[in-house]
């Protein structure tokens, strides 16, 4: 594979082309807004300048990185010459149905279509194109050039070879691949929304308040950030929207979003992008419990 398209130049998308690029690939990065386009690569080049402050890259190869991605606003001239197509647009099944019918319409017979999304059905996706053996799922995480993970997601007719191909691919990347199969939350969001979800309980119930919970599992398990830290970074929409992907899916009760989360979002407190959630992020660089959750 030399030649690669990534459909979305947001927070991911400009990610994706960014370990693409430093990797030798051409990277064709398709958005429909010019100034999304124009935002990403600012970051990619902001991004690349961290690699060699840190003496991890050079400035020529920073150069030549750049050089390898090609932005553009034409989905069809920008999938027509592509050995693989990584979609990152935004996470809503209808406009992710339409790409993946236009991107079958105009790539290469044996490109393979690769989607970043956290929660919809891969075989949903590539129900909509007449090469569903050729539709993947490819879950980079955020941050992309910094987290080591690529879950590779098999939808229902994914051949062995196109599997085989993304897993080396992934690993030409410098990333660890892990391959699973398509059922609601794939696995990281299975297992990593529900204990943010239950972290949240927990809070309802009054068991314990924002920091106790996010100490016990920084300090107990380990883990780099708090659930409830964790979730206001994820955005709690995001967090809600998966929630329901699995309640819907498996039909458990045990998936039911926690009623706190459900007013939160409502309420608009979504976390860092609305600078309140469980935190206070009015100084970005120093959160502290938002106050209505202060003792
Ligand atoms: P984002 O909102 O930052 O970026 C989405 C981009 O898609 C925007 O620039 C938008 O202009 C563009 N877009 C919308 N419609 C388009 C179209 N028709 N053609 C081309 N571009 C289009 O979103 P994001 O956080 O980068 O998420 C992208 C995907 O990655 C989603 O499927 C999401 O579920 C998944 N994902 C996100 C994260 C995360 O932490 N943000 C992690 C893993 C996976």
């Amino acid at each position: 594979m030399k030649n690669i398209t990534v459909i979305g130049s947001g927070t991911m998308g400009n990610g994706i082309a960014h370990v693409f690029a430093q990797s030798g690939f051409n990277v064709t990065l398709v958005d429909i807004s010019k100034e999304a386009l124009d935002r990403g690569i600012s970051t990619i080049s902001k991004n690349l300048d961290r690699q060699v402050a840190k003496g991890t890259l050079t400035e020529a190869d920073k150069t030549a990185t750049l050089s390898r991605i090609t932005p553009s606003t034409e989905l069809a001239a920008g999938v027509s010459k592509a050995d693989l197509v990584v979609e990152a647009a935004t996470e809503n099944v209808d406009l992710k149905l339409k790409i993946f019918r236009d991107m079958d319409a105009n790539a290469p017979a044996n490109c393979i279509l690769a989607t970043n999304t956290s929660s919809i059905s891969i075989t949903r996706i590539a129900a909509a194109t007449k090469r569903a053996d050729k539709v993947i799922g490819m879950h980079f995480m955020n941050p992309v050039p910094v987290m080591k993970l690529v879950e590779v997601i098999r939808g229902y007719n994914t051949t062995d070879a196109v599997t085989a191909s993304i897993m080396e691919l992934s690993k030409q990347l410098g990333k660890v691949p892990v391959e699973v199969n398509d059922y609601p939350g794939f696995v990281a969001n299975k297992i990593l929304m529900p204990m943010i979800n239950e972290a949240i309980i927990t809070l309802h119930e009054g068991v314990a308040g924002v920091e106790e919970i996010d100490t016990v599992m920084k300090l107990g398990m380990a883990h780099p950030m708090g659930p409830l830290r964790l979730a206001d970074f994820i955005g709690l929409d995001v967090c809600l929207y998966i929630m329901r992907v699995l309640q819907e899916g498996f039909g458990n009760p045990k998936y039911a979003p926690c009623p706190l989360l459900v007013n939160m979002v409502q309420a608009g407190h979504l976390g860092d992008k609305t600078k309140t959630g469980f935190y206070d992020y009015s100084d970005p660089k120093n959160p502290v419990v938002a106050a209505r959750f202060r003792k």
